[in-house]
Formats: structure tokens, sequence, C-alpha cells
């Protein structure tokens, strides 16, 4: 089986959208509404057959770690209150979906995250999708200010009532920004990589991944620009009596293959232990384009993977071994 382990529901019906800025209306007075209750399953049947479906069938993968679009969560918009309600239609989406199409999509739920508000607002709708929806894993927002990083680090005890409960339920989190309004960083080219760098980093030189042995995290984007500076961070883990790379990341954090060109993933593979690497494409997603160079589209990247002359072994492991020790709610 092959799974590709970063799939948004970007091609949602535009119903959420224009739920969404009722709520910014009136954020006085948001009430929860029936959004994610009145889009049909035709509809949703709709956005999906000419699109991940599609090229799932077409790129010769089999099921995809489905979430809500990433931008969408725009956690640095609402409020808590209407951000809570936002999260719960979308993952009530994604779970339609996912009952619709079990062999095609397994569910990933994202926070009711908001600025300032400690993540422990995120525990009820964590219980309520592992346990009542079957989900499989959460997004967690690194930077819910949207690009302005004043909440505390990933390292900090303010995020510890979510790692808790990761831990309890044993799920584990893609650590995923959504949009930015600081002007300095485009969203999907500086913004996302800057933050797969910064858990990176974050995760190097803190003590929280010996405090929560157990908890997995997914750096997303191929783990950001950290392969590319692999002896940099084992120069720095060196200089400092850090732990080192190779041993901190071990069992713990994993980087996917969301790489956009045949180099990029020729150099993850050749610096990033196997064992830590797990299929993903993101698609349909950031870049949706036709490389020239190839003629086929840059997030295609199962290409790139069956390029490198894998054993079979190790073929297995990257497409469907690793993701089933990082999801071990993955059950098919
Ligand atoms: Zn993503």
């Amino acid at each position: 089986m092959i799974i590709d382990c970063h799939g948004h529901y970007t091609t949602v019906p535009a119903e959420m959208q224009t739920y969404r800025e009722a709520q910014f209306a009136d954020l006085a007075n948001v009430s929860r509404g029936s959004v994610s209750e009145d889009i049909t399953d035709d509809q949703l049947r709709e956005s999906l057959e000419g699109a991940q479906i599609k090229l799932q069938r077409e790129r010769g993968t089999d099921m995809t770690i489905f979430s809500p679009r990433a931008s969408a969560m725009a956690h640095h918009l609402g409020s808590e209150k209407a951000n809570v309600y936002w999260a719960e239609h979308w993952n009530n989406l994604i779970y339609r979906i996912c009952q619709l199409y079990p062999d095609n999509f397994a569910p990933v739920g994202m926070l009711p995250q908001f600025p300032g508000v400690n993540p422990k607002n995120c525990i009820d709708e964590i219980e309520r999708i592992v346990n009542e929806l079957g989900f499989i894993g959460i997004n967690l927002n690194p930077d819910p200010t949207g690009g302005w990083w004043t909440d505390p680090p990933l390292f900090d005890e303010w995020w510890y009532p979510v790692y808790e409960k990761m831990a309890e339920l044993q799920i584990p989190a893609m650590v995923h920004v959504s949009q930015t309004t600081n002007k300095h960083f485009h969203f999907t080219g500086t913004h996302y990589l800057n933050a797969d760098l910064t858990a990176f980093m974050q995760f190097l030189t803190s003590d929280v991944l010996d405090r929560f042995p157990t908890l997995k995290f997914i750096i997303p984007h191929g783990g950001g620009a950290a392969p590319y500076h692999w002896g940099r961070y084992r120069g720095l883990a060196q200089d400092n009596n850090w732990t080192p790379v190779a041993e901190r990341i071990k069992d713990s954090v994993y980087f996917d293959t969301c790489v956009y060109h045949q180099p990029g993933i020729d150099l993850l593979f050749k610096v990033v232990p196997k064992d830590n690497i797990l299929f993903g494409s993101e698609m349909v997603g950031a870049v949706r384009g036709i490389d020239p160079e190839t003629g086929f589209n840059y997030d295609d990247t199962k290409r790139y993977v069956d390029a490198l002359g894998l054993s079979d072994a190790e073929r297995t492991q990257v497409y469907e071994g690793n993701v089933r020790t990082v999801f071990p709610r993955f059950k098919r």
C-alpha cells in the first residue's frame, strides 16, 4: 500500500468560506450554525472525484492521510469561540469524506487554536475527533499568530496539555502553520518552511522530546531547510552538547517527501535516516503546475521516490511502514 501522509481538503465547497466570512462579520455573536451538515454528500464527492481521487489514481497512490485545508485554519483570525466552531465543522467534513471513501482517505484533524489562548482549549476537540470520529492524528500550528511568533515555543509547558493528550491517545502531530499576515514572509514559500525549521530547532535545543518520549511529530515539506543544512545542525549539537541529531529525531521526529524536485529528494534520502521519512505529496496543494523540465507535476513526489532506486524493503518502509509506525491508530 502506498500511503500519502500529507493531503489537505483544498477543494472544499464555497459554503465553508461563506460561513467563515459570516463569523468575521459578527464575531461578538457567533453561533455554531450547521454548515458541515448542510453540505451534501454529492458536493463532497464532486469536490474530490476530479481532484484528489483522480490524482491518486493517476499517480498510483492508494491512501491519503487527509486533513483540513492548512490555509483555511487561519488561527490568527476569528476568536477563540469562532475557531472552536470552525475546527468542528472542518473536522466533521473530513470525517464524512473518510466515511464516504474509507479506502482513499484517513482522517487527521485541525485544532481550535487562537493566539494567546492556552492550547488546553483544544483538548475537547482532540478527544471528540479521536474517540468519537476515529481520527488518527492532528495538525498542530506552532504559530497561531499568523507569522508573528508571539506565543510560546513548542518546548514550553504551554503546549504540554496537548502533548499529554497526544501521548494518552497515541496520536502524532504534523507541525503545520497556516497563513501569515507578516509581509516579510510569503505564505507557502517562506512561512511554511520557516516554521518547519523552527520546529526542528526547538526539538533539537530542548528536552521536550525527553519529557514526552512516546510523542511523534511530522515536520512537513521535507523538514524545511533542515536536511540541506544537516552538517550545521550536527555541528551545533556537537558544539553545544545537545543530543546528536540522529539520536534526537529517532522514533520522535519525521520528515515527509513534499520536496518538489528530484535533487531535493535525493538529498533528503542521502542525509536523513530512512526510518524518519514518510512519503507525502501535499496534493492538491501549494504548487499545482507542471515542471517543464520533466513534463510532470511538481507535486507528483512519488516519481522522485520511485527514481531513487530503493530496495523493495526500503520502498515499503517509506511508502507504508513508517506511516503505520507514526500513526498507530491507522488500521487498514
Ligand atoms: Zn500541508
